[in-house]
C-alpha cells in the first residue's frame, strides 16, 4: 500500500484523488483546510460554475511556457472532462461559445458529484485540516497538518491553488510549502479581474453593459484585445472582454490604456454615413441624441460628451467635423488606466511555481521525486470561460497518475 497525500481540496485536488484512487492499492488523504472541499468551485461563474470550454487549447493559457499544458490537456482534455463527469452523474449544457456548465445552472452540483466521486474506501478525506509542511524524509514525505499530525507519505501533491480571491480561500500556502521544498516562483499578479480607469466616464455609465473590442495599449503599442460585453462600473470598466485583457494590465507596468470600439461591427466610416443620415432625417433632435439606436442611451450621451458635442446643440447645427469627432469617440473611446482591482476580487493568479521545475508529461518535481503540483499554483492561468477550471481537472487527472 502506498500512502499519497494530497494539499488541498479544490477542483485539481479532488480530480487527483479520484485519479490516484483508481489503483486500489493506493491509500490517498485529502487535506483541505476549509470546512468543505470545492469552496471555490461553488462562487465560480457567478455560481453556474463554467466548468470547461470546448475550445481549450494552448492558446487559452497564459504563463512563461504555455507548452506546458500540451501534455495534460492530450491526455485529460474536454472530452474526456466530460465523460469524467458524466460519469459521476452530473449532466452538462455547452453554451454557443463553448463555455460548459451544469445543466442544473448551480455550481452546487458540481461540486456534490465530485463529493460523491470521494467517497470511496482508500481515499480519507480531512476537511479543516491544512497542511502547514511538507519535507523529504528519506525516501518518503513527512506533511505536517494544523491539526497536528505527521503524515508519512509516499507521494505529495501540491493543489492548494492560487492566491486569488482570499475570502473563498485563496491563499500563499501552495507556493511556500513548494518554495520550502526547493521550487521557485514566478511574480504573481491577479488577473481576471475588473479594471480601474479614471473613473469620470465610467461613474456617469455604472451598470451599463456594451458589446466592444477592447484592446489595452502602452503608448502606440497594442498588448492585448478581446471582444464581448463590457460593464462600466464606478471606477471602471469590467465583464468577461475586460477581465480577458485584464492580465496584460496586471503584469503591463505604468501608462496604459484601455481603448473600446463601441461600434466594432461598423468601420468609422460607415458610423459617419450613420450620422449624416440621422442628422438629414432628425435635425431637430438634441445633438447628444446622435447614437440613440445604435448605443444604450446613456452610453451614446457619453459619446457624444466625449466627441465634445453639448446637449444645448441640436443635430441639425453640427459640422460633419463635429459628426467625425463622434464617429471617432464610438469607435475610440480612451479610458487612462489607474490599475487592477487587486487578489480580492480577481478569479485567478497570473503567475506561480516555474514550470520548469516540473515534467510536463507527468507534472512531477524535477528536483523531489515523488512530489507533484497541480493546479493555480503552478505558473499557468487561462483566459476567462471555463479554461482555468479545465486546467484544473487536466493538471489534476494528471497529477493523480502520480507518475505512470
Ligand atoms: C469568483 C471566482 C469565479 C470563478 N469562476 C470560474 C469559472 O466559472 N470557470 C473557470 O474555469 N474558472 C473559474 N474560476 C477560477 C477557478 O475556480 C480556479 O482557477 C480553480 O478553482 C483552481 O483550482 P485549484 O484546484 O488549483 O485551486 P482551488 O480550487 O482554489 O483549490 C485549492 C484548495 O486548496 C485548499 N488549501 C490551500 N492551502 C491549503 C493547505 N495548506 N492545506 C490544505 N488545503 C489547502 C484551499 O482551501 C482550496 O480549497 C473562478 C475563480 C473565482 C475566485
Amino acid at each position: 500500500m502506498k500512502t499519497t497525500v494530497i494539499i488541498g481540496g479544490g477542483a485539481s485536488g479532488m480530480m487527483a484523488a479520484m485519479t490516484a484512487a483508481r489503483e486500489s492499492d493506493n491509500h490517498i488523504l485529502l487535506l483541505e483546510r476549509q470546512a468543505r472541499v470545492g469552496r471555490k468551485l461553488l462562487s465560480s461563474g457567478n455560481g453556474r460554475c463554467n466548468l470547461s470550454n470546448l475550445y481549450a487549447d494552448r492558446t487559452s493559457y497564459h504563463g512563461a511556457d504555455t507548452d506546458f499544458v500540451l501534455p495534460a490537456l492530450k491526455r485529460f482534455g474536454v472530452g474526456e472532462t466530460l465523460d469524467f463527469f458524466r460519469g459521476l452523474g452530473l449532466i452538462t449544457v455547452t453554451e454557443p461559445d463553448g463555455r460548459v456548465y451544469p445543466l442544473s445552472n448551480h455550481a452546487n452540483s458540481v461540486v456534490d458529484v465530485l463529493r460523491f466521486g470521494l467517497q470511496r474506501d482508500n481515499i480519507e478525506l480531512h476537511t479543516e485540516n491544512g497542511a502547514v509542511y511538507s519535507r523529504r524524509n528519506g525516501s518518503r514525505f513527512l506533511v505536517g497538518t494544523t491539526e497536528g499530525g505527521h503524515i508519512h507519505a509516499d507521494y505529495v501533491i501540491v493543489a492548494c491553488g492560487g492566491a486569488a480571491a482570499p475570502k473563498l480561500g485563496g491563499v500563499m500556502d501552495g507556493y511556500r510549502l513548494l518554495e520550502e521544498m526547493g521550487h521557485s516562483r514566478t511574480k504573481l499578479n491577479p488577473s481576471l479581474v475588473q479594471v480601474k480607469t479614471d473613473p469620470t466616464y465610467p461613474r456617469a455609465l455604472k451598470g451599463v453593459k456594451a458589446d466592444a473590442v477592447v484592446a489595452v495599449f502602452a503608448g502606440p503599442s497594442i498588448l492585448a484585445a478581446k471582444r464581448g460585453e463590457v460593464l462600466f462600473t464606478e471606477y471602471g470598466v469590467s465583464g468577461p472582454a475586460v477581465f480577458d485583457i485584464s492580465r496584460a494590465i496586471s503584469t503591463g507596468g505604468d501608462g496604459l490604456s484601455v481603448h473600446l470600439d463601441l461600434l466594432a461591427d461598423l468601420t468609422e466610416d460607415e458610423v459617419m454615413t450613420f450620422l449624416v443620415r440621422r442628422r438629414e432625417i432628425a435635425p431637430h433632435l438634441p445633438a447628444n441624441q446622435m447614437l440613440t439606436g445604435a448605443l444604450h442611451n446613456r452610453l451614446g450621451q457619453m459619446v457624444c460628451k466625449y466627441g465634445r458635442i453639448t446637449s444645448s446643440q441640436r443635430i441639425g447645427q453640427l459640422s460633419n467635423d463635429e459628426l467625425r469627432a463622434v464617429a471617432g469617440a464610438a469607435k475610440e473611446f480612451v479610458l487612462e488606466v489607474e490599475g487592477v482591482a487587486g487578489f480580492d476580487s480577481a478569479q485567478v493568479t497570473a503567475g506561480g511555481i516555474n514550470t520548469d521545475e516540473f515534467n510536463p508529461d507527468t507534472l512531477e518535481s524535477r528536483l523531489i521525486p515523488g512530489l507533484f503540483a497541480c493546479g493555480e499554483v503552478l505558473d499557468i492561468d487561462g483566459d476567462c470561460g471555463g479554461f482555468n477550471l479545465q486546467w484544473a481537472w487536466s493538471s489534476g487527472h494528471l497529477a493523480g497518475r502520480l507518475g505512470k
